[in-house]
């Protein structure tokens, strides 16, 4: 779809001219959720892929830099390396968004952070392994916010006009660690009811990352692995629980207490 108030798509070559963007000139990402819509308002996009960014960078302190643009099959290539034991939840996460191979090509993991959907399958993914972005302000500087703090609500966020999601920060504690997951959905390909994803740091913490079925990221966090009782009440506890057709609110929430402590016996080892 051609959204009907743009006038133009700029290929931007350096920082600067993202000065440009505003309240009606946005980021573009992949563009496959702002071509999916009418996006009222909109007038001009900033193609931040024409940036040329490495989609990812292994930082000197073992944790993984990810470039916003970086797509969700440049992500899910990511080879294995010493002490990144979390790698396969990146591939379990991707897959759990619904897509076609446009999609998976074409996507970005900022522009899936950005958008701030329940079902915002990367949302989960950094979550879980307290993912940090870097923004990048106006007036040329940086901030620098997890991403579970960072999505507000559905379709909400802190990013204010003129900012632009630079990269998400891994650290080394969080690719170390031992992960698992699970999705669940009322029809086999249907969107999700809830997803789940965990970590076990080498140290011991216990970090779970509930969304799909809760209007923003809830992040459980534990100093070690919980007993079966304290993990069931922590997630029975989350407010965020919401209903609409790919579930009931009483049902995500059930279903979760049940999903979360297969995880924990899981990773119990
Ligand atoms: C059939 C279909 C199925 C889908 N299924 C899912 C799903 O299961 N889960 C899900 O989460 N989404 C889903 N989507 C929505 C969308 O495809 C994804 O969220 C995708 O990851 C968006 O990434 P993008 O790079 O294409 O973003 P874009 O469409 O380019 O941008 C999305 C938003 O993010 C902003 N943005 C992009 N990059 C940045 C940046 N670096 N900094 C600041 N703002 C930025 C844009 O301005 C825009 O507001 C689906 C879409 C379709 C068409």
């Amino acid at each position: 779809m051609d959204p009907p108030t743009l006038n133009r798509v700029v290929l931007p070559s350096s920082r600067r001219d993202l000065a440009a963007l505003s309240d009606t000139v946005h980021p573009l990402g992949g563009g496959t959720w702002l071509f999916s819509e009418p996006q009222d308002g909109l007038t001009e996009l900033v193609d931040l892929v024409a940036l040329g960014w490495t989609p990812w960078v292994a930082r000197a302190d073992g944790g993984l830099s990810i470039a916003a643009t970086c797509t969700v099959a440049q992500l899910v290539a990511i080879p294995p390396r010493p002490g990144w034991r979390a790698l396969p939840l990146f591939r379990q996460c991707a897959e759990s968004l619904l897509q076609s191979f446009k999609i998976w090509n074409t996507a970005t993991v900022g522009g899936n952070i950005a958008t701030a959907l329940a079902a915002g399958a990367l949302i989960g993914l950094a979550g879980a392994l307290d993912g940090e972005l870097v923004i990048w302000t106006p007036d040329g500087g940086e901030r620098r916010e997890a991403v579970s703090s960072f999505v507000r609500a559905q379709r909400s966020t802190s990013l204010l006009p003129g900012e632009v999601i630079r990269s998400i920060e891994l650290a080394p504690e969080a690719m170390a660690a031992e992960t698992a997951f699970r999705r669940i959905a009322l029809a086999p390909l249907g969107r999700a009811g809830t997803v789940l994803a965990a970590r076990r740091d080498p140290r011991g913490g216990f970090v779970l990352c509930v969304t799909g079925g809760t209007t923003r990221p809830e992040v459980l966090r534990f100093p070690e692995l919980p007993s079966a009782s304290s993990l069931a009440a922590a997630v029975g506890a989350i407010p965020s629980w919401f209903s609409d057709a790919h579930g009931a609110a009483d049902w995500r929430a059930a279903v979760s207490v049940l999903l979360a402590e297969e995880i924990r016996q899981e990773l119990d080892r």
